[in-house]
């Protein structure tokens, strides 16, 4: 295994009590704050369940598969760490435990072993620190969140390779947070500190003792609680920071800094940092905090029972809004629910229309109804992966004249199947043809990760982006016809973006229309709160233009 080089610092972030408190986000302010001190951060989330990646998993369960520029399918607290942070995320800062056993079990299958007994420890303990230790000399600061909660038996062989990293790597180079809920009970009128008591034992009974405790609670924690969560805990008072329920995430980094989070670390690394600037973030939320005006756009999707499953694409809307400094309403509005009701009077208020990425056939007509409505309606129209696939045959349907169009995914069979399976294409990514048919596998067929796209001029794309070309995510299987391009043009259809060798298409528009575009990407993965995405601030201001024009 790799020695530790002692240049990066890592910091270790668990969880206690309960899921969903929000460790992720902890673990991208921590990144936020230290930047803003001046140092580098990158990241690692390290998932206890046994698939390989979620790239599987129903977003019901998992929320959003987010996808990164190399084409991993990774949990969604990457789309948090890219937000919060410059670091570029990539396949080796997202394990789970099946991809963990899987290369052990490879190794095993080829010998690798020597005819050893495999074991949790050392050989997945070791594994697991071989893919910690990869961001070894990355970055200044690499921040390592594990997935679920203390005491969880699937977490168990994480636990005891960060145990045994603080031992390799030592105290200076490394550091345990751990996060606790500290509940408030209404009817005694007071915060209950037993269950963080417990949990720090939990993670006692596995050989760490953290030194930083993050509480969440919904009040404040006074100082006199702070001192007792200290002393049962065995951390010093001012390692113990609330992290109370802000109104927008992108307060966090502030409250987590006025409690003193970074000024923690920095003592506890005995490292020296430039002071830190928080400026931008205060600037943020103070734009975010007063809009001048408010824009409803309806989202028509799926999922729309669980926001987490479009986490990135609510975050990318929220940014479009700050861009144009305006409040962002969204409704979601279930596909389906448009299918068999009126989409007019479902769409009524709304000054923008976006169809997401998805996947199957459920709901489909109803999301091609809201395309209708937005297209003889003039009302601005943001198609995104699937949501541009439905565009075409909409279009290729109701104004080229191709009534049974489909795309081959969401039909059995269509004389004009303007969306399909292509059958050969130049991978930019990877630098060579792919050739793919109905009988190809699913999982291994997917264009997934960037990949360019150059802008036609004179187009609604071109004028957000402001440049010719642009590098952007992909994760889909099917792509636009080519047989269909030149009818579909004739008709009125804009080939706004198209892959370097003209094969792919990648942005089709309207000419007719005030804003009218769909995608092949995913522009969300790539909007940050300090740097909104072109397209989304695009899609805002007509929506806004709409509503007070
Ligand atoms: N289901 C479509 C495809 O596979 C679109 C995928 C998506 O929207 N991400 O091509």
């Amino acid at each position: 295994m790799k020695t530790p080089s002692k240049h990066t610092k890592f910091i270790f972030v668990t969880g206690g009590v309960l899921s969903s408190l929000g460790k992720g986000l902890a673990a991208a302010s921590i990144g936020a704050l230290l930047e803003s001190r001046g140092l580098t951060v990158t990241f690692q989330k390290l998932d206890p369940y046994i698939n390989v990646d979620p790239g599987t998993m129903n977003p019901f369960q998992h929320g959003e598969v987010y996808v990164t520029d190399d084409g991993a399918e990774t949990d969604l607290d990457m789309g948090h760490y890219e937000r919060f942070t410059q670091a570029v995320m990539a396949q080796k800062n997202n394990y789970t435990s099946g991809r963990i056993y899987f290369s052990v079990i490879t190794k095993e299958r080829r010998g690798e072993f020597l005819g050893g007994t495999v074991q949790v420890i050392p050989h997945i303990t070791d594994e697991i620190k071989a893919a910690v230790l990869q961001l070894d000399g990355e970055a200044d600061v690499a921040i390592i969140e594990i997935g679920g909660t203390v005491g969880d038996i699937e977490g168990l062989p994480f636990i005891e390779a960060i145990r045994q990293l603080r031992g390799d790597l030592g105290r200076a180079h490394s550091l345990f947070i751990h996060l606790t809920l500290v509940p408030y009970i209404k009817t005694a009128g007071e915060v209950k500190t037993k269950p963080t008591q417990h949990s720090v034992r939990e993670l006692l009974g596995c050989g760490i003792q953290p030194d930083i405790l993050i509480c969440r609670s919904e009040v404040p924690l006074e100082d006199s609680l702070k001192k007792k969560i200290a002393l049962f805990c065995n951390v010093q008072k001012d390692a113990v920071i609330t992290a109370i329920d802000v109104d927008t995430i992108y307060a966090l980094p502030l409250y987590l800094h006025k409690e003193g989070l970074d000024a923690q670390i920095e003592n506890l690394f005995q490292m020296w940092t430039k002071q830190p600037d928080i400026g931008p973030w205060e600037k943020l939320v103070e734009r975010i905090k007063n809009p001048e005006d408010q824009v409803t756009i309806a989202v028509t999707g799926k999922y729309i029972e669980l926001t987490e499953s479009y986490k990135s694409l609510h975050e990318a809307l929220v940014h479009g809004g700050l861009a144009n400094q305006v409040k962002v309403n969204l409704r979601y509005i279930s596909a389906e629910e448009l299918e068999s009701g009126d989409p007019a009077a479902l769409l009524a208020g709304c000054d923008g229309i976006l169809v997401p990425g998805g996947f199957g056939r459920r709901g489909i007509e109803g999301k091609i109804a809201a395309i209708t409505h937005a297209r003889e309606n003039k009302i601005p129209y943001f198609g995104i992966c699937l949501g541009m696939q439905l565009a075409v045959v909409e279009f290729a349907r109701n104004v080229a004249g191709l009534a049974r169009a489909n795309s081959t995914e969401l039909t059995d069979f269509t004389p004009d199947p303007v969306i399909y399976l292509i059958k050969e294409w130049y991978d930019y990514r990877q630098g060579k043809m792919q050739i793919r048919d109905e009988q190809s596998d699913l999982g291994g067929t997917m264009r997934l990760g960037a990949y360019p796209c150059v802008l036609q001029a004179g187009t609604l794309a071109r004028a957000a982006y402001n440049t010719e070309e642009i590098s952007e995510r992909h994760r889909h299987r099917y792509e636009f016809n080519n047989d269909y391009r030149a009818p579909l043009a004739e008709a009125g259809l804009v080939i706004a973006g198209l892959s370097p060798d003209n094969n792919l298409v990648e942005i089709v528009e309207l000419a007719n229309h005030p804003w009218f575009l769909g995608c092949q990407f995913h522009p969300e993965f790539k909007s940050k709160p300090m740097r909104p995405h072109p397209l989304f601030t695009a899609f805002i201001k007509a929506a806004l233009t709409k509503k007070n024009g």
